[in-house]
């Protein structure tokens, strides 16, 4: 069983290191940012209610968050492990995990922290753009796609999300560094924290990640 959590800044890279794991470990990865956008996307009730926190950057209510999450880590795909990114954002979330996961009688086996300075995250996030079908990542500048605005890998329409942009980048970086950095500390204290240099190829990050959670188990 691997039940594990991808910790880092906004733009840090949990995104895509999470979707080589989910296929190496075969087990699901689970983004609070992406089942939000989805239901931004279907305009559920939920979905209405979140946006006006995800257009500012702040964090949506934790009520909102842990229902999802409650409701996705009780299925069955669930079961040989999950890949969390981007939950939990504050220690509130991070205690109602505990308690879910403990009534469960699972836990968290590692906390692996994708570490980018300041500077390297705000030009990820400003150049990113994102395909609106299959969420592959591009960067304007560092790996735009080969056609300017089509999806290299399924054809469809890449986008800049709407909290990609600069004024809301910085409130979204401001609310990592004032609500979900001290986690580090939380699960520090615990021994599952594993920081990992989230510079370099995306191969060699997914690299230092493995070794990580490998060496977490022994
Ligand atoms: P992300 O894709 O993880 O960067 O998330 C995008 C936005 O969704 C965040 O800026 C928040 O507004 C919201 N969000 C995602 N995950 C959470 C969470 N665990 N708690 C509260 N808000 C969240």
């Amino acid at each position: 069983m691997r039940n594990l959590i991808l910790f880092g800044a906004p733009g840090a890279g949990k995104g895509t290191q999470g979707k080589s794991l989910s296929e190496r470990y075969k087990i699901p990865q689970i983004s609070t940012g992406d089942i939000l956008r989805s239901s931004v996307k279907n305009k559920t009730a939920l979905g209405l209610k979140a946006k006006e926190y995800m257009d500012r950057g702040a964090l949506v209510p934790d009520e909102i968050v842990l229902g999802m999450v409650v409701e996705r880590l009780k299925s069955d795909d669930c079961e040989k492990g999950f890949i969390l990114d981007g939950f939990p954002r504050n220690i509130k979330q991070a205690d109602a995990l505990e308690t879910l996961l403990g009534a469960m009688g699972k836990g968290i086996d590692s906390v692996i922290g994708i570490d980018v300075e300041r500077k390297e995250l705000v030009r990820r996030l400003s150049g990113r753009r994102v395909c609106r079908k299959c969420g592959a990542n591009y960067h304007i500048i560092f790996s735009p796609p080969l056609n300017m605005g089509v999806c290299d890998k399924c054809g469809a329409e890449i986008y800049q999300r709407d909290d990609d942009r600069e004024d809301t980048i910085e409130a979204r970086l401001k609310v990592y560094e004032q609500e979900t950095f001290p986690l580090v500390d939380y699960y520090g204290k615990k021994k599952l924290y594993r920081p990992v240099n989230g510079i370099g190829s995306v191969d060699t990050i997914t690299e230092s990640v493995v070794r990580a959670i490998e060496a977490g188990k022994s």
